[in-house]
């Protein structure tokens, strides 16, 4: 024991975090306290250390604490007082290194407010180091009633938080941005009638609207604002849909089923569910050489080269859909022209039939994903109802998809090679998909020409085949 008539030197140490334990005590409270308990036995008050939010869990650095120990290991220190262990340190393994520091200067006095340790003997080590471990498992315990926390927000519908607020809502998250709404319903509609990303993320560019960050929309971003089950009045918890949410939906649950499944056999078929672009890929620009994408303005479907951070071309040409398919497709039947077609098309017909029965399969798979998801948003059933209808379907849709692909694949044009008349008398009958694919099969890109200003039509002139066959 320190004699009595040899003042001990104590330092007071503080700290307020979030993660204050029980009373969520200010510094202040912890101080006086300290000082109260100090006083009472008698030390001299050398120095009060204090840190400012830091948790003491994180292994942050806290500069007081350290400035402390190099006091302590100078020996000018004789005692410590804590309001509670953990405000000390919540780490065990910090725990020991002051034991040891403590171990070596010679200091034995430390008392808590809340409980007097004696780090001199067995009993006060072995107090501090379970004291230790149970803050350890208190931090981990408060972690786990975050997350339950953010499970009943999800749960009762309710936004969570996040610094950006989405695409379609004011910063409240709750209120709809009328103007974004409007943006989003035309996206959806593009996307599901067969409009590329791309080709969006130019019209974004185009019309001057930007994402919520303020910068040009990529694809990525794009995909993640048109999938998210948010701008549906539906909210998601790690990923699944939990609850239909209090903010109001700018597309139907059905919509965004739609625009998921959509997505979901792009991803695995590299293909979008309906195709209105017979050229889509194999147009290139006459005046950069970039690719040209399909874009629809009005009612009129288009080949643009576009300019931004997703397509990097020009933007200066543009070239309407529908003449230059119609002068592709004869370029192509012409070229395809030989007697061996006849017998290659006959095997066709059948897989064509094939394909078609498929399409159908995949359209009444994914109008019942459509009608569970309405019947999700109109509460007539549980998420969890509604999980459990939409494997079977899933799992359909993906098989369905995988031999549709299989169908279109390259691999099945071979022998088409042939007979052009005879192709041309079926050609109307076959859907874009197989027309792409035949296209596909004998030209490897065509080159557009700028347009005359003015001009009706389209001048067969400024279009330049490279033919791969
Ligand atoms: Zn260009």
């Amino acid at each position: 024991m320190t004699p009595m008539q040899i003042p001990v030197r104590a330092a007071i140490y503080a700290r307020i975090s979030r993660d204050a334990t029980g009373e969520g005590l200010g510094v202040e409270r912890q101080l006086d306290d300290c000082r109260t308990l100090a006083a009472k036995r008698g030390w001299i008050v050398a120095e009060e250390y204090v840190d400012n939010d830091i948790s003491a869990y994180k292994g942050k650095r806290r500069p007081s604490y350290q400035r402390m120990i190099e006091d302590i290991e100078a020996g000018q220190r004789d005692a410590v007082v804590v309001y509670h262990t953990d405000r000390l340190t919540r780490r065990p393994i910090e725990l020991e290194q002051f034991v040891q520091v403590c171990e070596r200067a010679g200091l034995q006095q430390f008392a808590t407010v809340t409980a007097d340790i004696d780090l001199g003997n067995d009993d006060g080590l072995f107090m501090a180091r379970i004291l230790s471990i149970v803050a350890a498992k208190e931090s981990a315990r408060k972690s786990a009633r975050l997350k339950r926390k953010a499970q009943e927000t999800a749960e009762a519908g309710k936004p969570n938080g996040g610094h950006l607020r989405p695409f379609g809502y004011e910063k409240d998250q709750l209120t709809v941005v009328e103007s974004e709404a409007t943006v989003i319903r035309q996206l959806a509609d593009r996307y599901l009638a067969g409009e590329s990303l791309m080709s969006l993320t130019g019209w974004l560019q185009d019309q001057g609207v930007l994402s919520v960050a303020g910068l040009p929309w990529r694809t990525t971003t794009l995909r993640q604002t048109l999938t998210n089950p948010r701008i549906a009045g539906l909210r998601a918890h790690n990923g699944v849909v939990v609850a239909t949410a209090v903010w109001p939906a700018i597309i139907t649950p059905a919509t965004h089923e739609q625009l998921v499944a959509a997505f979901a056999r792009k991803a695995s078929t590299g293909r979008r569910v309906a195709r209105r672009y017979l050229l889509s890929g194999m147009l290139r620009c006459g005046k950069c050489g970039n690719k040209l994408f399909s874009s629809v303005r009005g009612e009129r479907r288009r080949y643009v080269c576009m300019s931004g951070p997703d397509h990097g071309g020009c933007g200066r040409l543009t070239i309407v859909a529908a003449p230059v398919e119609e002068w592709i497709a004869e370029a192509v039947l012409i070229r395809l022209d030989s007697p061996a077609m006849a017998d290659a098309l006959a095997g066709r017909a059948a897989a064509d039939d094939r394909h078609a029965a498929l399409l159908l399969e995949l359209q009444s798979d994914q109008a019942l994903m459509a009608e569970l998801a309405g019947m999700m948003g109109n509460r007539e059933i549980s998420p969890a109802e509604w999980k459990v209808a939409r494997e079977p379907i899933e799992a359909r849709i993906y098989n369905i998809s995988r031999q549709i692909d299989q169908l279109t694949g390259h691999s099945a044009l071979t022998g088409l090679v042939g007979n052009g008349d005879a192709l041309r008398t079926s050609w109307s009958t076959l859907n874009l998909s197989r027309q792409a694919a035949i296209v596909g099969a004998v030209l490897d890109f065509a080159t557009i020409g700028p347009g005359v200003q003015g001009a009706q039509g389209v001048d067969p002139s400024r279009i330049v085949p490279t033919w791969s066959h």
